[in-house]
């Protein structure tokens, strides 16, 4: 029987605008450090994973993240103006890996909308680890325009890509995307990204209850033995945009299940803290991992919170640094960059809002009741980076 219509009233709030005060007091011994001298955070955890938003703009309205209804042709996009400059960018990144970073990834909106993306993949590979290794520098990308140029990203720095494709069958990836593009393109584009060298790829694939959970299988056998690795995303409540209700949250427990009933798997250590997936691999007929088959990861941020050694920081389009996912509001740090900042003052602002970090908000969640946090106030997902 079909529902009866009800218009949904979506509580779009500008939370662009909103920031919170950046702390520009010295840097003081207050500021908790691990024994290897690493800031921590209210929770004893480390700074190590920059995620940075290049744009707030995409080619794609998968109606998860940039539902067609909310960013359509009246939708204000940032202005340019707004935007931070490579430089700006490289700027914070390197205040950021001067306190423990060791992975940049770009993201946006697409990212490979962003005009002359490759130098700033130039500008940021220049950079070094305190222990004086390069960066690990990714990127995620709809695939759509990685044929034109995953060479030249390679060219410019970039190690390896993350392609969010979620199925096989094209009526359903055009309808998810909700533009009409076909998969055919993007599958080219992530052959070439391999050919490129932007390996190991990684593959990434929201799964959404009722819309594309009988791609799965299709996925797991089409990506099973090239070397590429498969993660199943559940759907999130990030944003408010998206209408998000429990009952479309297909938990990982039951990708697993599904899988493993056709593809044998075995569960795999991760293989480094506050890794965001958890591994299972292929299993050879003695029930041992096949290391020529591979693995996949599911991203279980729903169903099973990781708030615990989550080492991320967000650096929205417009310079706002965000400490979770899930925020309402960030930390303006293109305001401290355009005053002419020293960076010592940067440093000291970064040290400070980290050491203040206490968000675990998929922890909280779990406490809730189902569909409690749907119309709390986040910021939306191509604002702030995935
Ligand atoms: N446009 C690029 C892309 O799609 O890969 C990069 C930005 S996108 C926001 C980053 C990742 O977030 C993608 O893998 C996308 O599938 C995922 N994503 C967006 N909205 C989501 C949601 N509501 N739940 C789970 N994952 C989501
Ligand atoms: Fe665009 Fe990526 Fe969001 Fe899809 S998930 S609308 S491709 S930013
Ligand atoms: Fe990290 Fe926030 Fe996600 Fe928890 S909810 S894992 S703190 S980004």
């Amino acid at each position: 029987m079909t529902e009866p219509y009800t218009p949904r009233v979506v509580p779009l709030l500008d939370q662009r605008s909103a920031a919170l005060p950046t702390p520009a007091a010295a840097f003081t011994s207050d500021t908790r450090r691990a024994a290897d001298g690493l800031l921590l955070d209210t929770r004893q955890r480390p700074l190590r994973d920059l995620r940075i938003s290049v744009t707030d703009r995409c080619n794609f309205r998968c109606n998860y993240c940039m539902p067609k209804e909310i960013f359509d042709k009246n939708y204000s996009y940032l202005p340019h103006a707004a935007l931070l400059s490579f430089e700006e960018i490289t700027r914070i990144a390197k205040v950021f890996v001067a306190h423990g970073v060791q992975k940049i990834r770009l993201t946006g909106g697409e990212p490979l909308l962003r005009k002359n993306i490759e130098r700033l993949i130039e500008q940021l590979s220049a950079l070094r680890t305190l222990e004086g290794r390069a960066l690990d520098l990714t990127l995620t990308t709809n695939g759509s325009l990685l044929a034109r140029k995953a060479r030249a990203l390679k060219a410019a720095g970039l190690q390896r890509v993350t392609v969010s494709l979620d199925g096989l069958d094209d009526a359903i990836f055009r309808s998810m995307n909700d533009v009409d593009f076909p998969v055919a393109d993007v599958l080219t584009g992530i052959e070439a990204a391999r050919d490129a060298g932007l390996g190991p790829i990684k593959i990434n694939m929201v799964v959404k209850r009722g819309t594309n959970e009988h791609q799965i299988l299709p996925m797991a056998r089409r990506f099973m033995g090239t070397g590429m690795v498969l993660r199943f995303i559940e759907y999130m409540d990030v944003g408010v945009t998206n209408g998000w209700r429990m009952n479309e949250v297909l938990p990982s427990s039951e990708v697993v299940k599904l899988i493993h009933t056709e593809l044998p798997l075995v569960q795999l250590e991760p293989s480094q803290p506050g890794e965001t997936a958890e591994r299972w691999g292929y299993a050879n007929a003695a029930g041992q991992h096949d290391q020529a088959a591979g693995e996949i990861g599911v991203i279980s941020s729903v169903t099973q919170a990781f708030c615990g050694d989550c080492n991320r920081a967000r650096l929205s389009t417009e310079g706002k640094l965000f400490l979770c996912l899930f925020a309402s509001q960030g930390y303006d740090l293109r305001s401290l960059v355009r005053a002419d900042a020293a960076d010592a003052d940067l440093t000291s602002a970064v040290a400070h809002i980290w050491a203040g970090r206490a968000d675990r908000y998929s922890e909280l969640r779990s406490a809730m009741a189902p569909d409690a946090g749907s119309g709390r106030r986040r910021v939306e997902m191509s604002y702030i980076g995935g």
